[in-house]
């Protein structure tokens, strides 16, 4: 999705940096330092470990580690691995990224702890059904076509706000809004908009930023970056 991220934020195939520190220590040390530049308190931002398509042993490695929030974008890959990974590390958060299908807003609903991809009132209406039928309630994010892209999921800018009266009256947990900036291009831009949009419809929470941005989300107001390659190196699938 993204092109290769500039080479300082680059860990080798053992998850290590530049400098030889493990890939969690400097993610976590470069969110500290971008928070304080921005003069926000680190322990507002929520670092997400995006795990799709890595092994159940990489992400207990991570979680091992004291990694607790976990990512995953596909439903299916998520109910194959997960199970046994709540089993063996209790206690662990794990958040959907992307594209959500209506017909699987149960099986979402069943395994996840916060959905970042709700961007249509037909997803809002399946959604809204699935945890009155589960009796659990998975915090929401609305993701915003943030760069107008045809290709692109999210809603577009100027339906936030029907979309957001949408999840309101659903009575949906909502925590923020989430975007995937556009490739290729500077990102900065986007966040700001995206904080600008969150700001005045006075959500709190801001799921942006992955491995080549994530400090620039920081210092624009992200409260959840979501950080798959820079933590666990290239991506097998
Ligand atoms: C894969 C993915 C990420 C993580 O991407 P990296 O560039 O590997 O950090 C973040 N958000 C979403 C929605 C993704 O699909």
């Amino acid at each position: 999705m993204r092109l290769p991220i500039a080479a300082t934020m680059v860990p080798h195939e053992d998850s290590r940096d530049d400098d030889g520190l493990p890939a969690l220590e400097s993610v976590r040390a470069r969110i500290a330092r971008a928070a304080r530049v921005a003069g926000r308190d680190p322990s507002e931002i929520e670092l997400i470990a995006i795990s799709k398509t890595q092994p159940a042993d990489a992400i207990l490695a991570l979680a091992a580690q004291g990694q607790a929030s976990f990512g995953e974008n596909r439903v299916q890959e998520a109910q194959a691995k997960w199970p046994a990974l709540r089993d063996a590390m209790p206690g662990l958060r794990l958040h959907h990224v992307g594209q959500l299908q209506s017909n699987k807003a149960d099986d979402a609903v069943a395994l996840f702890d916060a959905i970042h991809g709700v961007d249509r009132p037909s997803l809002v209406t399946a959604l809204a059904r699935a945890m009155e039928r589960a009796g659990r309630r998975p915090d929401c994010f609305i993701q915003v076509n943030i760069g107008e892209e045809p290709q692109k999921g999210g809603c577009a800018i100027a339906d936030v706000p029907s979309l957001l009266a949408e999840v309101r009256a659903a009575g949906l947990p909502l925590a923020g809004l989430m975007a995937v900036p556009p490739a290729d291009t500077e990102a900065a831009p986007y966040f700001a908009l995206l904080a600008k949009i969150a700001r005045d419809h006075g959500l709190a929470g801001l799921s942006m930023g992955m491995s080549g941005d994530y400090e620039t989300a920081v210092m624009l107001g992200a409260t959840h970056v979501r950080v798959g390659t820079a933590l666990f190196g290239a991506r097998l699938g």
